[in-house]
């Protein structure tokens, strides 16, 4: 008992210095390990809301939608289902909510198009499957999930991508679905301030940004990770970011999945997702300093920004991001889901008291 005692106090010093020494602009909330680690499904849906962006309206429908999300997985999860189908199920409601940057709310490129990527990995076999630059697939996460099932290859785009979901039975629609007016009001505002600033070196402000993802840990302590995005408001036509890049937007191995969101020429500079990985197996960092030295130092250090989330395989979770906020939310084996959108919003990181 004493010993035990004794230990909690070495930890919770540990802990308050470790705290302490977190520079306090940065936006992080500690991991936790939950006593008995079980079923958990972690999501984001893209770090660049900002206040001024979101009425409380707004607010109120994407919180529902992150509910519904982390319902759908939870479900799956509690059938018995393996990981990357809670991961599935979550991002397809998040995919079909059109207040996202992906799937049918996603951004518009510079000509006024909506191109689509999104990716899947399962941290159990190490299989993984992408798609990129498609106008037509409802669910993109489904037929990255179909690339990775059903297909000799890990990545396809464009229309060799489109012809593949046809052949899968993955639903397609008329590029019209897409068009969201908020979006497209979005590109219009940026096309404007494009003109008026003369540089045409396209986005970098956060209020470009906007992605979903969701990682999972099942109950036979198997990980998954996915992520699935409209990429970033004006960019070039043909222009492919992290998400579904392996290793850079998404990245699930034994012990570590990442699902990341941001400004994706960084994540892809940075390897991000495998880089946090890799310091959890390599350096002995834990999920949250891997997650916070790459998101809060080393992707702001090269000039980005942007958040991701991170699920170890002993159930502890991290969410840094260094925007003004991130919608993300978590739920475990009790059902339970907790969201959070601003950095001043507080994520519970363990299961409420009965
Ligand atoms: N990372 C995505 C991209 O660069 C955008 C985002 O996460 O908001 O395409």
């Amino acid at each position: 008992m004493e010993k035990m005692s004794g230990t909690f106090a070495a930890a919770a010093v540990a802990f308050v210095l470790a705290w302490s020494a977190m520079p306090q602009a940065l936006a992080i909330e500690p991991a936790q390990a939950p006593a008995v680690v079980s079923s958990v499904l972690v999501i984001h849906a893209g770090a660049g809301v900002g206040r001024s962006g979101l009425d409380e309206e707004s607010a109120a429908a994407a919180r529902i939608a992150l509910d519904a999300a982390l319902r759908a997985g939870h479900a799956r999860l509690q059938e018995g289902k393996p990981a990357l189908d809670a991961v599935a199920a979550a991002i397809v409601v998040l995919e079909d909510a059109p207040q996202f940057n992906a799937a049918r709310g996603a951004v518009f490129t510079h000509d006024g198009r909506n191109e689509l990527d999104a990716s899947v990995m399962d941290g159990a076999s190490g299989k993984a499957g992408a798609i990129a630059g498609v106008h037509r697939v409802k669910n993109p996460v489904l037929l990255a999930r179909a690339v990775m099932e059903h297909s000799r290859h890990v990545m396809l785009v464009g229309e060799g991508a489109e012809q593949f979901a046809h052949e899968q039975g993955v639903e397609l629609v008329d590029p019209s679905y897409f068009r969201t007016e908020k979006r497209w009001e979005e590109l219009q505002k940026a096309l404007r301030r494009e003109a008026d600033s003369q540089a045409g070196a396209g986005p970098s402000a956060t209020a470009y940004f906007g992605t979903v993802g969701a990682l999972a840990l099942d109950a036979r302590g198997r990980l998954a990770a996915g992520t699935s995005t409209g990429g970033m408001v004006n960019k070039r036509y043909g222009r492919v970011g992290d998400s579904p890049i392996i290793g850079a937007g998404t990245w699930a191995d034994a012990r570590c999945a990442v699902s990341a969101t941001g400004w994706g020429e960084f994540y892809i500079r940075t390897a991000a997702a495998h880089d946090i990985c890799a310091r959890v197996a390599y350096a002995g960092q834990t999920i949250s300093e891997a997650a916070d030295t790459v998101i809060n130092r080393i992707i702001p250090a090269a000039g980005g920004s942007g958040g991701a989330i991170v699920l170890g395989a002993d159930g502890s979770m991290a969410f840094p991001f260094n925007t003004e906020g991130m919608y993300r939310g978590w739920i475990g084996a009790d059902g339970v889901p907790h969201v959070a959108i601003f950095s001043d919003d507080i994520l519970p990181l363990t299961p409420d008291p009965e």
